[in-house]
């Protein structure tokens, strides 16, 4: 007789409910699986049966076997050949259920030697696969030990029941594939917060070596990164646990052994029997001795750039999970960042040390105040210079250290806070003797980590002043002994030549000796024109004079030396340009330089030439040459005392002349500039103030 084959439509509801709490109960899988079954064997009057639980590639993963009230336990081995032959396997490989009346009329039945007829015999038989969207989960099988004991109502019943079990396993699978990911994830979590606590290059290695050992339970761990000299060598560089210190340091070519064969392929591999794989080196094992079973190696990635690899080597267990290499992947990619962050920390860190040094080592204190002047930082010598304790210097402000110059910074430092431009004034630095230092003194507004602060480099200058005021004393010197005798040379040469009969030949000698004597009278005044201006001196002999006149005696004294070069020498001055109110001996000597020095520096068989014109209150006069030129660089330059540009021809000077110029037209009120190109000429111009029409024309001088 059949088993309960009329159920009330309640009772199948009832029985799925029940199946779906069994399902919904938070229970391990195999309890489940058993619980269901068993609910599914009373139900429909089976004698055993089996529940089977499939993994994607349709590996028997979970199962429950009743046999009567019997659980039995059955090896991966029997389970296989359950769902590889039989009616399980039927079931698994063609996706349908079967209805088995008696299992001896059926050849999808596996035979086994208790089915014989002088031992249990045929039976009937109810299978159906377990699929849920598609996805085939599993198989339950149901057995009663006579044959024609179900019909197709059971086969429904089954059926539900195993849509219901289809949808419960997948997901209990999705959980526990979740479980899994979130394991990985842990591991992964862990490691990134260990690893990113250093950014210290070896420590940060150190730690991804532990990390990896913990996270993967294996007994050695090594981390090998490509040499950056040499990117077909790895170097390694952690290495934990197995050969240990021997392999540190160890170098090992791309695409030798494992290691190599990652690095060169930028792919991972799972080598469960290392000694098995032709790529293993057995060499490297051979130099350290230690005795490789498994590894699994991954490769360390910057910018899909193969930058090293991380090996883990002989899984403390049986063997490797099946997460070995996910997570492996995991720690490299967290490797990788962590990796170029430590490199790029302890650049910038040996960057930041060498600007230390260069801070520290430079020749002249340097100093970082905050706003307000507050000393922040000194460099060495500024502790040398000023003889402070380093300690006393931080409690200092910058204005105990120097006079600081207002007028250029503004009061509150406006004008340094303003622009990003470097200010610079001369100074003294108190030392804490209580002696000055002469300094020039250059500050800028600079951004240290952020933070606005200010830059002051104390040059020490007492050198420089020292030169300078021997230069000084030596041209006062000069200046003041040559003066008298010159002067009485001058007037007796004139009044030898009144004397002397009216000869050629002593006239042009006399006249070299009066040019060469003006000559140096016309130096003398300037000295001493450069000495009083540059002390501020105003300039109080100011008369109106003509402009040609001027030009005129200053040609008178330089034609000679321009004729001795076939230089020609032109003037151009409108006829109506108007009287200059200047100091005419002063202007004079600012025409002989300017047209000494385009001679000067002008080759044989030049041009030279004057120009003059009107603008507004002021004459401009040109001074042009077709001369050497000068290099833009050096214009500024050539106008400060002393400079003197490397001029081919060897002439003399001692670069006072254009200073002179400059204070001497500036002194006036008037302008001085160059325009000038290198291997075309210059042109020196200058302004000069026009005589006011009220003011009474001297024409003596025109
Ligand atoms: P000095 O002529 O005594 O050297 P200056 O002060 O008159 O000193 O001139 C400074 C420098 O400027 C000179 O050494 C020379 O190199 C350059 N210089 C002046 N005038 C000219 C010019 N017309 N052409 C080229 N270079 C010039």
């Amino acid at each position: 007789m059949t088993s309960s084959i009329a159920r009330k439509p309640q009772d199948t509801l009832k029985l799925l409910y029940e199946i779906s709490r069994e399902f919904n109960s938070a229970l391990d899988l195999r309890t489940v699986l058993q619980r269901v079954l068993l609910l599914t064997m009373k139900n429909i009057g089976a004698n055993s049966g089996s529940m089977i639980v499939v993994d994607e590639h349709g590996e028997p993963v979970e199962s429950a076997i009743i046999h009567g009230s019997n659980i039995l336990d059955q090896t991966t081995q029997q389970l296989r050949a359950t769902t590889e032959r039989g009616l399980a396997g039927w079931v698994l490989k063609y996706r349908e259920a079967v209805l088995m009346t008696d299992t001896s009329k059926d050849e999808r039945w596996l035979r086994r030697p208790d089915d014989d007829v002088s031992r249990t015999g045929p039976k009937s038989a109810i299978s159906a696969p377990l699929l849920s969207r598609d996805n085939l989960v599993g198989v339950i099988t149901l057995v009663n030990a006579n044959p024609g004991q179900f019909n197709e109502a059971h086969l429904s019943l089954v059926k539900a029941i195993a849509d219901q079990a289809g949808i419960a396993v997948l997901n209990a699978r999705l959980y526990s594939e979740s479980q899994r990911q979130a394991r990985v994830m842990a591991a992964l979590a862990e490691t990134a917060s260990v690893i990113n606590a250093s950014l210290d290059f070896d420590d940060v290695l150190q730690r991804i070596a532990a990390q990896t050992k913990q996270a993967l339970n294996v007994q050695a761990v090594s981390l090998a990164l490509c040499d950056p000299e040499d990117e077909a060598q790895l170097i390694f560089r952690a290495v934990i646990g197995g050969a240990g210190a021997r392999l540190q340091e160890y170098r090992l070519p791309l695409g030798r052994g494992i290691a190599g064969w990652v690095a060169q392929h930028g792919e991972a591999v799972l080598v469960p029997n290392a000694h098995a794989d032709p790529r293993f080196d057995l060499e490297t094992e051979r130099r350290t001795g230690y005795h490789t079973r498994a590894i699994a190696c991954a490769p360390i990635q910057l910018e899909e750039r193969v930058i090293g690899i991380l090996e883990a080597i002989n899984p403390t267990n049986a063997g490797f999970g099946r997460d070995t290499l996910l997570v492996l992947d995991g720690i490299c990619n967290l490797a990788s960042n962590a990796i170029s962050h430590a490199q790029l920390f302890s650049r910038l860190q040996a960057a930041h040390q060498r600007y230390h040094d260069l801070f520290n080592d430079s020749f002249s204190p340097i100093i970082i105040t905050d706003l307000q002047g507050n000393i922040l930082e000194v460099n060495r010598q500024t502790v040398v210079l000023s003889h402070y304790p380093i300690e006393t210097l931080h409690q200092m402000t910058i204005f105990q250290l120097h006079q600081v110059n207002f007028t250029h910074l503004g009061e509150s430092l406006e004008n340094l806070k303003a622009g990003h431009r470097t200010i610079a004034y001369e100074s003294n630095m108190r030392t804490c003797d209580g002696d000055e230092i002469p300094v020039q003194v250059l500050c800028r507004v600079v951004s240290i980590e952020g933070q606005a602060s200010i830059q002051w480099v104390l040059r020490d200058i007492t050198e420089r002043k020292n030169i300078d005021k021997l230069r000084n004393d030596l041209i006062s010197m000069v200046y003041h002994d040559l003066r008298s005798p010159l002067a009485n040379i001058i007037s007796s040469l004139d009044v030898l030549r009144s004397m002397l009969p009216e000869d050629d030949a002593i006239e042009s000698v006399m006249q070299i000796a009066i040019r060469s004597t003006e000559r140096i009278q016309r130096l003398t005044n300037s000295l001493l024109d450069v000495h009083r201006l540059e002390s501020g001196n105003p300039i109080v002999t100011q008369e109106i004079v003509g402009l040609l006149g001027l030009v005129n005696e200053a040609l008178d004294a330089v034609y000679l030396m321009a004729e001795s070069r076939h230089q020609t020498l032109e003037v151009e001055i409108p006829e109506q340009i108007p009287a200059l109110y200047v100091d005419s001996d002063m202007i004079r000597r600012v025409f002989i330089n300017l047209l000494d020095n385009a001679i000067k520096y002008t080759p044989n068989n030049g041009r030279i030439r004057i120009e003059a014109q009107q603008d507004g209150e002021w004459v401009q006069v040109s001074v042009i040459d077709t001369g050497f030129g000068i290099p833009e660089s050096e214009q500024e330059l050539i106008f400060h005392k002393f400079t003197r540009l490397h001029n081919r021809e060897g002439s003399k000077g001692l670069g006072l002349g254009l200073t002179f110029c400059r204070l001497a037209v500036e002194g006036h009120g008037g302008r001085i500039w160059v325009k000038s190109k290198p291997e075309v000429g210059s042109r020196f111009s200058i302004t000069l103030p026009v005589a006011p029409s009220d003011t009474m024309f001297s024409p003596s001088r025109t």
